[in-house]
C-alpha cells in the first residue's frame, strides 16, 4: 500500500513535472517565434535606415556641391560690389553701430593719403579730428573744435542731415549718412565739385544777364518817357490845329496825325510801364482810394467807344462790400482799364459786365478784392489762354486781326496783380465770350460804406424801370433793393406804360431803347396825368421839350438813383439844361490863378490852349525852381506842376512849396 501510494504520487509527481515541462516548452516555442519576428523586423529596419542613410547621404553630397557653387557665386558677386565700389570716385563707407569703421574705398580714404591710421578700425570722431588737424578741410570760419563739435552732433542725430564740405584742394564733397537697420552707418561722400562750380558760374552769369536785362529796361523806359513828351506835343497840336477852321482835306490829314499820334502814345505808355516793370523800377504807392468810384470811372470812361457798337458796359459792385480800400489807385485802375478796355475792343454786339466782390480776411485784416470782366464777344481759344499774358503776345486769327493793339496789356496787368499778391485768369469760349478775372489783397480803410446813407421821401412807393437789357434791370433791381426800394422792373416801354404808374412812383426809362420812343413813352405818361420824376438813364436828352426831369449817367452807382430819389422832395418837372463852358472861378476869392510848371514850350503852349476858354488867370514856370518863386510870388489857387524838370524836377519843388506852406501856415 505504501508502496502504492509512492507509486501514484511519484507519477501524479512526474505528470506534473511533464505539464510543467510542457508549459515550458510552449513558452520557450512562442519566445522563440517572438524572437524571430522581432530578428526579422530588425532587419527589415537595419534594411530601411541603411537605405535612408544611404539618401542621406546622397543628399548631403549634393548640398555640398550646391554650398560650394553657392559660395563661390557669393564671393565673386562680394569681389564685384567692391569692385564696383573701389571703380566709384565717390568715397563710400561703413561704420559699425559704435561708430567704428569697418570698411572703406579708396576714393573715401584717399584724402587721407599716408596717413595710417585712417582706415578700418578706426572711430569716426578720430577720423574729423585727424581731418581738422591735418588741415584737410575748409573750416568755414569755425575753429577746429567748433567744426569737430558740430560735426559729431550732426553724426549722432536720428536723421543725418547731409552736409557739403570743401577740402584743402577745392574739392567739393557732399556727405550723405544713413542709418541702416543693423545699426551700422553707411557713410557716401559725393564729389560735386564739377557741380559746384558749374552752378557758381551760372549764378554769375545770370546775375550779369539779369544786370544787363536791367540797364536796358531803364534804358528803354527812360526813352519812352523823353518820346512821350514830343508825341504829346504833336497830338496836342493836331487838336488845337483841328480847331482852326480846316479844310475837309487837311481835317482829315489833322485827324490821322492825331489818331496815329494818339494810338503812339497807348503804345509808348505800355513800353513804358512793361520796361519800369522789367527794370524793377515800378513801385506801388499805397493810399487810401475809393475803389468804387475808380471802377465806374473806368466803364464810364470806356461807355462811349462800346455804345457806339450797341454794347452796353455795366457795373455789379457788391450791395455789402466797403467801397474805401488802401492800395495803389492809379496801378488798380491800370489792370481793370486794360481788362475793360480789351473787353470793349473784343465784343461787337451784346455786353461788358464787370463784377467786383471781396471778402475779408480775417487772419490779417485784409481784403481779398475780386474782379471779372465778362464780355460776349469773340473769346479765345484753349489753347491761346496761357500765351496772352505773355509780352507782346496777341492771338493771330482772321477774328483778330483787325484788332490793334501791343499785346502788352495783360503782360503789364499780370506784373501788377503780382505786386499786389493775386493771381490773374480768364475763362473763355470761342464765338461766346470772355469772363477775364484776378484777384488782389487790399488793405482796408475806414468809412465802410458812404457815409450818409440817402433818406427817402416818405411819398415814394416803387421805382418803374424799363430796360431792356436782363442785367442791367436785375443789377439796379438789387441796388434798390438794398436801400429798402420797391420796384417794377420791365424789358418794353409799353409794358411799362401798361402797368399805369401813378403818384408815389419814379420812372427810369433807359437810354439804350431808341430816343424817339423814350420821348414818346415820356410824353404819353405826362398825358396820362403822371407828374412824379422821370429819369434817362445813360443817354441825353438832346429835344428840350422831352418831359424828363433829368439824366443819370450809366453805369450807376450803387447809390446813384437812391440819392437822386432824396431829393426829390416835391415832385416836379426839370427839362435838362445844356452844357455850359466850365467855370473855374473859386466864388468871392475872384479869378482863380493857375500855375503850370513845364519846361517844354510845346507842352506850355498845348496846355495854355486847351484851357482858353477856362476863366483862369494861368502863368507858367520853365523849371521848378522857378515854380516855386512864382508861387511865393502869385499864391496860386492851383499848381499843375511836371516831374521830370532840369535843376529842380517836380518832386522836389513840390516839397518846396509844402514846406514854404507849413512854415507860413497857408491853408
Ligand atoms: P492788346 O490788347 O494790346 O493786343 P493785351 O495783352 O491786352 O494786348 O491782349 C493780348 C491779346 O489777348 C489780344 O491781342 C487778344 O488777342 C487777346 N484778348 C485779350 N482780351 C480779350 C478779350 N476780352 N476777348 C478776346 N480776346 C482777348
Amino acid at each position: 500500500m505504501v508502496l502504492q501510494d509512492e507509486l501514484m504520487l511519484e507519477r501524479r509527481a512526474r505528470l506534473q513535472a511533464e505539464r510543467l515541462l510542457q508549459m515550458k516548452q510552449g513558452e520557450l516555442l512562442e519566445a522563440n517565434r517572438r524572437l524571430s519576428k522581432d530578428a526579422r523586423d530588425l532587419s527589415v529596419e537595419i534594411l530601411e535606415s541603411h537605405q535612408r542613410q544611404e539618401a542621406l547621404l546622397q543628399q548631403h553630397d549634393e548640398t555640398r556641391v550646391a554650398l560650394d557653387l553657392a559660395r563661390g557665386a557669393t564671393q565673386i558677386a562680394e569681389q564685384r560690389l567692391w569692385h564696383s565700389i573701389e571703380t566709384i570716385e565717390d568715397g563710400f563707407a561703413v561704420f559699425d553701430d559704435r561708430s567704428i569703421m569697418v570698411v572703406a574705398n579708396a576714393a573715401y580714404l584717399a584724402p587721407f593719403d599716408g596717413i595710417d591710421a585712417v582706415g578700418p578700425g578706426i572711430w569716426y570722431e578720430e577720423i574729423l579730428r585727424i581731418a581738422v588737424e591735418e588741415g584737410l578741410v575748409d573750416t568755414e570760419g569755425l575753429s577746429r573744435a567748433e567744426w569737430v563739435s558740430e560735426m559729431r552732433e550732426r553724426w549722432h542725430c536720428d536723421v543725418i542731415p547731409p552736409k557739403t564740405i570743401q577740402l584743402w584742394n577745392g574739392t567739393f564733397a557732399r556727405l550723405v549718412d544713413r542709418r541702416a537697420q543693423s545699426g551700422d552707418t553707411v557713410s557716401i561722400a559725393l564729389n560735386i565739385t564739377a557741380e559746384t562750380r558749374f552752378q557758381a558760374k551760372l549764378a554769375r552769369s545770370r546775375k550779369r544777364a539779369e544786370a544787363a536785362s536791367r540797364a536796358k529796361s531803364s534804358f528803354l523806359a527812360k526813352m519812352s518817357h523823353e518820346i512821350r513828351t514830343p508825341m504829346n506835343g504833336v497830338v496836342g497840336m493836331a487838336q488845337l490845329l483841328s480847331e482852326t477852321n480846316p479844310s475837309e482835306e487837311q481835317k482829315l490829314y489833322i485827324d490821322t496825325i492825331r489818331s496815329s499820334g494818339e494810338a503812339l502814345l497807348v503804345l509808348i505808355n505800355d513800353v513804358l510801364d512793361f520796361s519800369k516793370i522789367d527794370a524793377e523800377r515800378l513801385n506801388l504807392h499805397p493810399e487810401k482810394f475809393d475803389l468804387e468810384q475808380a471802377v465806374y470811372d473806368v466803364a464810364r470812361l470806356l461807355r462811349p467807344g462800346a455804345q457806339e457798337k450797341g454794347v452796353e458796359v455795366l457795373v455789379d459792385y457788391d450791395m455789402f462790400m466797403p467801397q474805401f480800400f488802401v492800395g495803389d489807385p492809379g496801378r488798380v485802375r491800370q489792370i481793370i482799364t486794360n481788362l475793360v478796355g480789351n473787353a470793349v475792343k473784343f465784343t461787337e454786339t451784346g455786353y461788358v459786365l464787370i463784377r467786383v466782390s471781396s471778402f475779408p480776411d480775417e487772419a490779417d485784416a485784409t481784403h481779398r478784392l475780386h474782379i471779372t470782366v465778362e464780355d460776349t464777344g469773340i473769346g479765345i481759344d484753349p489753347e491761346k489762354k496761357e500765351h496772352i499774358f505773355g509780352e507782346f503776345n496777341q492771338v493771330d486769327d482772321e477774328r483778330n486781326r483787325k484788332f490793334q493793339g501791343t499785346g502788352l496789356g495783360l503782360a503789364i496787368a499780370l506784373r501788377l496783380v503780382s505786386m499786389m499778391g493775386g493771381e490773374i485768369w480768364v475763362d473763355s469760349e470761342p464765338g461766346k465770350g470772355s469772363s477775364f478775372g484776378f484777384y488782389i489783397q487790399l488793405d482796408h480803410a475806414d468809412g465802410v460804406l458812404p457815409a450818409e446813407k440817402p433818406t427817402l421821401p416818405a411819398w415814394l412807393r416803387h421805382v418803374y424801370i424799363a430796360d431792356p437789357d436782363d442785367n442791367g434791370r436785375d443789377i439796379l433791381r438789387r441796388q434798390l433793393a438794398s436801400a429798402h426800394v420797391q420796384t417794377r422792373c420791365f424789358d418794353d416801354l409799353n409794358a411799362l406804360l401798361d402797368a399805369q404808374p401813378g403818384a408815389g412812383d419814379v420812372v427810369l426809362l433807359d437810354g439804350a431803347f431808341k430816343a424817339p420812343e423814350v420821348a414818346k413813352a415820356a410824353r404819353a405818361l405826362r398825358e396820362s396825368g403822371f407828374e412824379n420824376a422821370i429819369y434817362v438813364m445813360g443817354a441825353s436828352v438832346d429835344d428840350s421839350s422831352v418831359p424828363v426831369n433829368g439824366t443819370l449817367p450809366k453805369p450807376l452807382k450803387r447809390f446813384d438813383v437812391p440819392r437822386v430819389i432824396a431829393n426829390l422832395m416835391v415832385p416836379e418837372i426839370v427839362v435838362e439844361s445844356k452844357d455850359e463852358a466850365p467855370d473855374l472861378q473859386p466864388g468871392a476869392q475872384g479869378t482863380m490863378r493857375v500855375l503850370a510848371a513845364e519846361d517844354n514850350k510845346t507842352n506850355r503852349l498845348v496846355f495854355s490852349k486847351l484851357v482858353k476858354s477856362a476863366r483862369i488867370n494861368l502863368t507858367f514856370a520853365k523849371d521848378g525852381r522857378e515854380a516855386v518863386a512864382q508861387y511865393k510870388a502869385l499864391r496860386p489857387h492851383l499848381v499843375f506842376m511836371d516831374i521830370s524838370m532840369p535843376e529842380v524836377d517836380g518832386k522836389e519843388a513840390t516839397g518846396q512849396i509844402r514846406a514854404y506852406e507849413a512854415e507860413h501856415e497857408l491853408p
